[in-house]
């Protein structure tokens, strides 16, 4: 008995064919769709977990002079120490920003940000970062200084930068703390001291050299010396309302701060 040649129905097939080709089509677009936002972003794939404390992620107002304070050291590495060393420089230095945040504060439309605020220890790199996501207007790292001898404040401020904003922050800042009385004028100086660790090969501190605004690093007198730290102590309210005017003068003086300053 012949077969019976069976005939092909293409319609049928056809019928069945095409809604699936369509939905294996679909299904493989919805599957990029899905895959591509799950791709890590370079801002993650960047944060490396260190033994460090990395700041909050910064509350910002709109429409505000943004200024970053940066209490310099801070947890396990403790600054520089006074002689019998029972004062740490880590500690003066969070106590100044504290004090200069609630003076700054006292300005309208500013936005006071800290890289610390307690007894934490940011890498170098994440105060960087903070700041630099922040756009932030000003940065100023709060620091005091230590040798065998000497005494007096000196301002540091980045020695490649062609950004004169630096140098003019600094003035700014050692003006005012001097109206106030300090043991001695070291200077504004440009790169770091030839002992600092805190330093990179590009010939500045490491939060001057990568930061993306105006910087400089405050170094208010030497822990070693008596006079220095008795300054500290009594003036410390008028040091940091000192940097709190020197920050809103400037940004006023060059467009970054916009409020009518009182006298
Ligand atoms: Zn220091």
């Amino acid at each position: 008995m012949p077969r019976r040649r069976r005939h092909i129905r293409w319609d049928r097939i056809l019928i069945v064919a095409i809604p699936l080709i369509l939905l294996i089509l679909l299904c493989s677009r919805c599957g990029k769709d899905e895959q591509e936002p799950k791709e890590p972003a370079a801002e993650t794939t960047a944060a490396v977990v260190q033994d460090t404390t990395a700041p909050a992620q910064p509350a910002i107002v709109e429409d505000t002079f943004i200024v970053v304070l940066d209490p310099g050291h801070g947890g396990k590495d403790d600054g520089s120490t006074n002689r019998d060393k029972t004062r740490f420089e880590k500690n003066d230095n969070l106590n100044l920003a504290l004090a200069t945040r609630d003076a700054l504060q006292k300005y309208p439309k500013v936005t006071v940000l800290m890289t610390r605020e307690d007894d934490s220890f940011p890498s170098l790199d994440e105060r960087c970062e903070f700041a630099n996501q922040a756009n932030a207007d000003l940065f100023i790292s709060l620091h005091r200084n230590a040798a065998s001898e000497g005494n007096g404040v000196e301002i540091w401020v980045n020695s490649g930068d062609e950004n004169d904003m630096d140098t003019l922050l600094a003035e700014y800042i050692m003006e005012l703390l001097e109206s106030k009385g300090i043991s001695r004028n070291r200077g504004i100086r440009k790169g770091f001291r030839g002992e600092s660790s805190n330093n990179d090969a590009e010939g500045g501190y490491y939060v001057n050299r990568h930061t993306n605004m105006p910087s400089c690093l405050v170094e208010l007198g030497f822990m070693s010396s008596d006079i220095d730290n008795q300054n500290f102590d009594n003036k410390l309210i008028d040091y940091s309302e000192a940097i709190a005017r020197a920050v809103v003068e400037l940004g006023s003086d060059n467009g970054l701060y916009h409020e009518p300053l009182p006298n």
